[in-house]
């Protein structure tokens, strides 16, 4: 093996015989099962399991949000809704869904820019929390909540004035389109106030995908001050502050897992503080690939294998339009490799040094560039780790016109 940077040790899934085991049995049972190549696969075993420790891990009186939009796949909602405390949605699809999984609306809220009054009108009706994201919307929900006769429940997205370093995906913190300037919320309260609409709180949303525990640590303090800032002048006493979230999952190869002891420390000490400063304010994190990301598994079938001048392709019938993010164009400045490997093959055997890559003409779809996988040849099963956020959904399923992927629960 070579010195490069390694990805993290990936422990969700048994081995067995060096078969990949998902929903306790290989892959290529659980590929006849399914019926077909490519698939997602969704553990339910390891949502709960990841769930569990995350519960045993947070300070006590924590509330656990699932922010859907990682995965909204109704199944795998239904299944995260027996296990969270309430669920975050971000579009009028979602919401249906979620009303569908059985949360109670008191526990689900919409955040998002960009809310058309039909969404404002379908969240009313549905008595779900919105959080406003501009002076306009609070106007508009205003008008919607007077024609229905219901007080709709809002909570005011705040674009805090810091931002979460070593992010993946920076939401705050300079101009955003999200939520509503820290400096301008006062305003917005004020005339929350006088509305007629019934105010929960503050939902302060930092940043993504981070997994530097020092990073999350200041970014959780200068939330809370923040929130006891805006709470001197808010319309009432706080119901529930959304802190975020942003815990992030290795990817890449080099990256370590985030050590959660010390962001959990840290956030025990400022939740005994808050309640002495809010009274019994509910205080949520909101997860979104934390929660699914490793529990799920992306499954192709290798179509073709080939040689072409010096380096070995893996040619699969999965690619950038089942999987954006694999294929390194969702959100990524410089490529790299998610954990992928051979299904029957994971640590044994022969190895060889293969790019693989998907069926599509364009230098973009690639699904692994240079990786020591096990050997593995047509007909044979490539597993991409790390798959059950911000896949099936954050792909643009229609490029070139091939079928689209199933999706399975297990
Ligand atoms: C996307 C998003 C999340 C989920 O982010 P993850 O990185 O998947 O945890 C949570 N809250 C808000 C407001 C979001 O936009």
């Amino acid at each position: 093996m070579s010195n490069r940077p390694q990805h993290a040790p990936l422990t969700q899934f048994p081995v067995v015989d060096d078969a990949l085991q998902i929903g306790g049995m290989p892959v290529t049972q659980l590929a006849a099962q399914v019926g077909q190549t490519p698939f997602y696969a969704y553990e339910r075993a390891a949502m709960t399991r990841r769930v569990a420790e995350l519960r045993a891990l947070l300070p006590d009186g924590v509330s656990i949000h699932y922010a859907m939009k990682a995965n909204p796949m109704p199944a795998v909602v239904d299944h995260m809704a027996g296990l969270v405390d309430g669920l975050d949605v971000a579009s009028l699809g979602e919401l249906q869904t979620a009303l569908g999984s059985g949360m109670a609306a008191a526990e689900i809220s919409f955040a998002g820019p960009g809310k058309a009054d039909k969404e404002l009108r379908g969240a009313v009706g549905a008595g779900i929390t919105l959080n406003i994201e501009s002076a306009g919307e609070l106007e508009r929900l205003v008008r919607i909540g007077e024609t229905l006769g219901i007080a709709p429940r809002v909570a005011v997205r705040v674009n805090p004035d810091f931002e979460l370093k070593s992010s993946g995906m920076k939401m705050s913190g300079g101009p955003k389109p999200f939520g509503i300037d820290a400096e301008q919320v006062p305003q917005v309260l004020e005339r929350i106030a006088t509305s007629g609409v019934h105010f929960r709180g503050l939902h302060i949303f930092s940043g993504s995908q981070n997994l530097k525990p020092d990073s999350l640590i200041e970014a959780q303090d200068a939330t809370f001050e923040l929130a006891y800032r805006l709470a001197e002048v808010a319309p009432s006493a706080l119901e529930t502050l959304n802190i975020g979230g942003g815990f992030g999952i290795p990817y890449f190869p080099g990256e370590q897992r985030l050590d959660l002891a010390p962001v959990s420390d840290n956030l025990g000490a400022r939740l005994a503080e808050c309640r002495q400063r809010l009274g019994e304010v509910e205080v949520v994190i909101e997860l979104g690939r934390y929660l699914v990301a490793e529990a799920g598994v992306y499954v192709c079938e290798v179509i073709d294998k080939k040689q072409s001048r010096g380096t070995t392709y893996l040619v699969t019938n999965g690619g950038l339009h089942h999987h954006l993010a694999a294929s390194g164009n969702f959100g990524q400045v410089i490529r790299k490799n998610y954990p992928v490997i051979t299904a029957h093959r994971v640590a044994f055997g022969p190895r060889e040094l293969v790019s693989v890559v998907g069926p599509l003409c364009t230098p973009l779809d690639i699904l692994g560039e240079k990786m020591e996988l096990g050997q593995a040849e047509v007909g044979e099963l490539i597993v991409v780790l790390q798959s059950g956020a911000y896949g099936y959904s954050a792909s643009p399923h229609f490029f070139l016109g091939h079928p689209a992927p199933l999706q399975v629960l297990v």
